[in-house]
């Protein structure tokens, strides 16, 4: 008796619907050698070639959609997921140079990049993150991140660069950022850890030198202005004598009677520096050295200008 093709496949499909037909094969295709067999004919080209193209065709990606859809599929590969050896299969997978290389090319994409941003700015993304962040075990682990010398570097790095630093400046100018910022500082908490840190010894030293810089600065911009407008001068300098050797020797003089101006009494040093900044460098001021002004101060003039 003669089989015809279609014949003998329904045949061939109606036996291995068979349930002992079934456990059978379940059997076998659970042996090494039947995976090491079948893992060498998938990987090669033409059996991947003909695969490609049956998933191809219509009829098949509809199936397989379908497929993706239930539930129990789903659940299945969650499942699979959630295994621990399915998890250190991936991490040793996701370790592999050339699963890198195709992840960041993968990442540089515009419609990638473009795709993340949209689903980083979902509100629910954002209460994800939140909550994630907000984890004590996440806390831990980022600070323990943080700690390592090789991401201290990377971060310092970060940090200088000039776009980062402009993007900061941007979010630190922000109303809501300095409406938090306050929020944050008000509360008792913060306030005692911030006089904790400020107590400490080498930050103590560290604010004392960020201030006599903060000064120096003042200094040198108030002097450095009336030098250059009244004695023409790049740098600080007397206009009586033009002395210039050393600004720790200029003063700063009220040209006409100190009574005349108008700022309040007593004002001095720091004080009176700031406050010329503050105003604009307003006139009726010039720079004089030490002997100069001391010289006007007791006889009204300095010497030198009699000996012009
Ligand atoms: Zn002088
Ligand atoms: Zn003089």
């Amino acid at each position: 008796m003669v089989q015809t093709d279609e014949e003998r496949k329904a045949k061939a499909r109606e036996y291995y619907q068979r349930p002992e037909v079934k456990a059978k094969e379940r059997v076998r295709k659970q042996k090494p050698e039947y995976k090491a067999k079948a893992r060498e004919y998938q990987q090669k080209p033409e059996t991947k070639a003909k695969a490609r193209e049956r998933y191809q065709r219509p009829e098949n990606k509809a199936k397989q959609r379908e497929y993706e859809q239930r539930l129990e599929t789903k659940e299945k590969r969650r499942e699979y997921k959630q295994k621990p050896e399915t998890k250190e299969k991936r991490r040793e997978y996701k370790q592999k140079p050339e699963y890198k290389a195709k992840a960041r090319e993968y990442q540089q994409k515009p419609e990638t990049k473009e795709r993340v941003r949209k689903y980083n700015q979902r509100p629910e993304t954002k209460e994800k993150k939140r909550e994630y962040n907000q984890r004590p075990e996440t806390k831990v682990k980022k600070k323990e991140y943080q700690q390592k010398p090789e991401n201290k570097t990377k971060a310092r790095e970060r940090n200088q660069k000039p776009e980062t630093k402009e993007k900061r400046k941007e979010y630190n100018q922000r109303p809501e950022t300095k409406a938090k910022k306050k929020e944050y500082q008000q509360k008792p908490e913060n306030k005692a850890k911030a006089r904790e840190r400020n107590q400490r010894p080498e930050n103590k030293a560290k604010k004392r030198v960020r201030t006599r810089e903060y000064k120096l600065k003042v200094k040198t911009d108030v002097f450095t202005h009336y030098s250059r407008k009244l004695s023409h001068s790049d740098i600080p300098c007397c206009r009586c004598c033009g002395f210039n050797d050393f600004l720790i020797m200029l003063e700063i003089d009220h040209i006409t009677n100190r009574k005349n101006s108008i700022h309040k009494k007593g004002l001095d040093g720091h004080a009176m520096y700031s406050y010329l900044q503050n105003e604009g460098f307003p006139s009726g001021y010039q720079v004089l050295c030490a002997n100069c002004n001391s010289a006007k101060r007791d006889s009204g003039k300095c010497p030198h200008e009699s000996a012009h």
